[in-house]
């Protein structure tokens, strides 16, 4: 069975003092949760004071991005060594604001999703289709772009994806659950055929787009759908901690 992870992504919100506040709140709130995997990836300016908040607790830390390469003239870049160094378990790469607004290619996501894998990173690699890929039907064929394309060339199996779409994404309007369970069942259709049965029985395939209290339950109910990735509901402790602990 595979074991469920419910991750927020604070995007480009909280100062240190507000991060710290926030996880303080947050430690708390979750403390009796045990059967459930709980990542939270603050800005990079927060990720080490979040780590110290975070010791010993139930709560995993992750960045929402990384270059590829280890160090060098790569200026204002952050590395996957400096992301371990501070603590991180897991990277977000390919989210839709990184491909739309800094223009990141499946070439480039594929080089940071191999280079995390070699670092001792998980990475989560979101795709999904925009409301034009929808509506001209081309919604599969774009996330199996993206998870072939961001997966070239992996040998491990200690991945995460996340399905958001993006018509989804801060907009309210959120996938039906059955419509983020047909893609779902098609991604893992996909990494079978990458990978093998096994590889696709355990990978985590998460959901995200206006995941919130009142809907999480329900999209978490559907065979495929493992977890969540949440934006904006993460950013208060009360709203997290209700989708972590949903039931
Ligand atoms: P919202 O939950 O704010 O729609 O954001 C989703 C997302 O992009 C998480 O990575």
């Amino acid at each position: 069975m595979r074991r469920l992870l419910i991750a927020g992504n604070w995007k480009m919100h909280k100062t240190v003092g507000e991060a710290i506040e926030l996880v303080r709140e947050l430690k708390n709130l979750v403390s009796d949760v045990t059967d459930r995997d709980i990542l939270v990836c603050p800005p990079f300016t927060a990720l080490y004071p979040v780590s110290q908040e975070l010791r010993g607790s139930n709560i995993d830390l992750g960045a929402q991005n990384m270059f590829y390469e280890l160090e060098g003239a790569f200026t204002g870049e952050i590395s996957p060594l400096m992301l371990k160094d501070v603590g991180c378990s897991y990277v977000i790469l390919g989210h839709s604001e990184r491909r739309h607004i800094f223009g990141e290619t499946d070439e480039l996501i594929n080089k940071k999703v191999l280079s995390a894998l070699e670092n001792g990173l998980i990475p989560i690699l979101c795709v999904g289709e925009t409301l034009e890929d929808r509506e001209s039907g081309k919604t599969k064929e774009v996330v199996e772009r993206q998870i072939k394309e961001g997966l070239k060339g992996i040998s491990s199996e200690e991945f995460v994806i996340a399905y958001e779409p993006v018509w989804a994404i801060g907009t309210g309007r959120t996938a039906t659950p059955e419509q983020a369970q047909e893609v779902h069942e098609f991604i893992r259709s996909i990494i079978e055929g990458m990978f093998s049965k096994n590889v696709a029985d355990r990978v985590r395939i998460l959901y995200g787009g206006s995941v919130k209290p009142n809907n999480a339950a329900d999209l978490l109910a559907m065979p495929d759908i493992d977890g969540a990735l949440v934006g904006g509901a993460s950013l208060k402790a009360d709203s997290f901690s209700k989708i972590v602990k949903f039931d």
